[in-house]
């Protein structure tokens, strides 16, 4: 069994660390990872600029790139064969509801997804991220590895796990759930007198639905979300079939006419 784990928060990140050790049991486990913090950089990739991978110990390689670069380079190139799976985490921090399109935790596991290999998502929604805090979250990557390696995943699709800060009391199979976004901006004053904004510094809410990521995690359970990567929105095909699209002529000067 190779096992691929790669993350967003950096190879030296501890939740990085706990996964590669409780993994050790079931198989090679291979680390590709950012060399540094490359959290909500999304699905990013780099094009325009040289990579380098560097060996740190033996099976430790720190990517100066993002986690999609470190997925990329660890199948194609790092690593002589496919690996069974990829795992991504354990990030700091929850990857539930609109906030996983912003991760590149969920992203690297995308990647992997979209060149054949299994793939799991994992985060500790948690405030406190010292080593120990993630030794549960590892024993679920593990468990959840072996069941990913035993009964496959279905065509297109992947797993995003997200761990509560407590003992979990089980696993619930959820949807993804809805942010409330409150104080998205905030905007204070430099020592020169110039602004500046941070986002994502404030307090965010979430609608809490049953069945949802949210709901699960926030009552104390491991929430597993299989995710694929069409992002068509089928229900919305009918109503925007009214709108003719097809049927639409376009003039000389590129405006568009319905006929
Ligand atoms: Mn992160």
């Amino acid at each position: 069994m190779l096992i691929l784990l790669t993350n967003d928060d950096g190879i030296h990140s501890a939740g990085l660390q706990a996964l590669a050790e409780h993994l050790q049991s079931l198989g090679r486990v291979v680390v590709v990872a950012p060399d540094r913090e490359r959290s909500a950089v999304g699905h990013a990739l780099t094009l325009h600029s040289p990579l380098r991978a560097e060996e740190i110990t033996k099976d430790h390689w720190a990517v100066s790139g993002t986690p999609t670069d470190a997925v990329i380079l660890g199948i194609c190139t790092l690593l002589k064969e496919k690996p069974d799976l990829v795992i991504s985490g354990i990030n700091k921090g929850g990857n539930l509801g609109d906030d996983l399109t912003y991760s590149g935790t969920v992203a690297a596991a995308m990647e992997a997804t979209l060149m054949g290999v299994p793939a799991i998502a994992i985060s500790l929604a948690s405030q406190s991220f010292k080593y120990d805090d993630f030794a549960d979250a590892a024993g679920v990557a593990k468990q959840l590895a072996a069941t990913v390696i035993e009964h496959g995943l279905p065509a297109d699709t992947f797993i995003n796990v997200n761990v509560p800060d407590r003992k979990p009391l089980g696993i619930r199979l959820t949807r993804q759930g809805k942010r409330v976004y409150e104080d998205a901006v905030v905007e204070k004053c430099d020592p020169r007198g110039r602004c500046y904004y941070w986002i994502g510094a404030g307090e965010f809410g979430f609608q809490d639905l049953a069945g949802t990521d949210f709901n699960a995690v926030h009552n104390g359970y491991v929430s597993v979300t299989p995710l694929h990567l069409d992002l068509t929105n089928y229900s919305a095909m009918d109503r925007l079939r009214q709108w003719q699209l097809e049927e639409m002529q376009f003039d000389a000067a590129g405006a568009g006419s319905s006929t």
